[in-house]
């Protein structure tokens, strides 16, 4: 019982909200919108609830990842990544787990059984850091499942992957803040939250681009990247029939399965989807 309220974790939710409410003020990219925008609620319940089935999902990939890593890798080799400078595991642990979340992120686009789930995700149509928790449990369990698998697998130590869960879990929340943030000629190395605005823009143009969550290299490296920063996108979300609330939401990527009713898709719509997906 511990474990579950530590991963509620109350404490670290107000602080999130007390730095990030006022940054939101000071640079929106859309100063029309507030923090009480449509959804909000639903949003705040995913905030709240979510890291439970989430944490759980990563422990278990955690642990399987180390007992294959110690079944497959000389312990001599995990050795010698863990006794490298705590600097160097921090870059090339983060760079690894960016590539790995990439090929799953790519994924989760292009499998229509997958997409289900990431269409949770990019039903956002207002973003802001507390919309970045809008994930379904299964999306953010395997595709942090796969950035994770491999730094545990090959055995960094644990205080450069703390280091990189602190990192990742701001860089993500400030990604899908309502932020007017490019990085300047820095947004080649760093995503900034210009860059994966675009990723959520409902722009045709920037469909299926910037998958990279920290590094925006390896969508340069595999031709998906969309690296304007001259402007931030005028419209987010999808045409999918994505409910609006939490348990309608978790429940979506099986409805079809357990046949229960599914509104036909119309042309329109499954082109959209194909196109997304593709
Ligand atoms: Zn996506
Ligand atoms: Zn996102």
């Amino acid at each position: 019982m511990d474990f579950l309220l530590k991963l509620v974790d109350l404490q670290s939710a107000w602080l999130i909200a007390l730095i990030f409410l006022p940054l939101e003020r000071l640079l929106p990219a859309r100063p029309a919108q507030g923090p009480l925008r449509r959804g909000w609620f639903n949003d705040a319940v995913f905030f709240l609830l979510n890291r439970i089935p989430i944490g759980i999902g990563l422990l278990v990939v955690a642990a399987g990842a180390i007992a294959i890593g110690q079944a497959l890798l000389p312990a001599a080799f995990r050795a010698s990544v863990a006794q490298q400078p705590l600097w160097l595991q921090v870059v090339a642990l983060m760079l690894v787990a960016d590539l790995c979340f990439y090929a799953m992120h790519r994924l989760f686009h292009t499998l229509p059984s997958l997409w289900r789930f990431h269409a949770i995700h990019h039903s956002i149509e207002e973003l802001d850091w507390l919309a970045a928790h809008r994930v379904h449990p299964v999306d953010q369990i395997l595709t942090k499942g796969a950035s994770i698998a491999p730094v545990f697998a090959l055995g960094f130590a644990d205080g450069a992957i703390a280091i990189f869960f602190i990192l990742y879990q701001w860089h993500s929340l400030m990604l899908h803040a309502n932020l007017r943030v490019n990085f300047g000629p820095l947004h080649w190395v760093f995503a900034s939250p210009c860059f994966h605005h675009w990723h959520h823009a409902d722009h045709p143009e920037a469909w299926n681009r910037n998958f990279s969550a920290q590094f925006p290299i390896w969508d340069i490296v595999f031709g998906t990247a969309h690296m304007r920063r001259d402007a931030m996108p005028t419209r987010y979300g999808i045409d999918d029939d994505v409910p609006v609330t939490y348990a309608r939401q978790l429940l979506y990527p099986f409805r079809r399965g357990r046949g229960e009713t599914e509104p036909a898709a119309s042309p329109e719509t499954e082109g959209v989807a194909v196109a997304r997906q593709g």
